[in-house]
């Protein structure tokens, strides 16, 4: 599966300690991120991540377009709900396009907590029917 993580930077030492808490789940799927919270998570587990720009640069749009695409099968954004942020049209639309593709999306530690939980036991598995669609529709 495809996952992106995306953090703000309150966020950013939150979304760490859950990914090396979870490195074994995470260390069987392709990740994602946008640039410096990819960079710090690599740092942090040794894992691999593709990095996009940071967000306020465009990352969250690029992750954006993935997701249009189909490609994004699991998004853990964790949001930091108490400081403005410039590229805010930038996260809404992150989130919007989580809703318009019926993407799983986990904004806080304890939705991604249930969601990755989910993820290892194979309950995502339905994203695969979804691609596959997608490819069909594309040939
Ligand atoms: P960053 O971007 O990982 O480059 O800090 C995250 C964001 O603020 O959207």
């Amino acid at each position: 599966m495809n996952i992106a993580l995306i953090a703000h930077d309150n966020k950013k030492d939150d979304l760490i300690e859950f990914v090396t808490a979870y490195t074994h789940v995470f260390q069987q799927h392709q990740l994602f991120a946008t640039g410096t919270t990819g960079l710090k998570i690599m740092k942090a587990t040794n894992l691999p991540v593709h990095r996009f720009k940071s967000g306020p640069l465009g990352g969250d749009q690029e992750i954006g377009s993935m997701i249009a695409k189909n490609e994004m099968d699991l998004v853990l954004f964790f949001r930091d709900p108490l400081t403005a942020q410039p590229h805010e049209p930038d996260v809404s639309a992150l989130l919007r396009l989580c809703d318009v593709y019926s993407v799983p999306l986990g904004t806080n530690m304890g939705t991604a907590e249930l969601l990755i939980k989910s993820l290892e036991r194979g309950d995502l598995k339905w994203r695969n029917v979804i691609k596959e669609k997608e490819d069909d529709n594309n040939e």
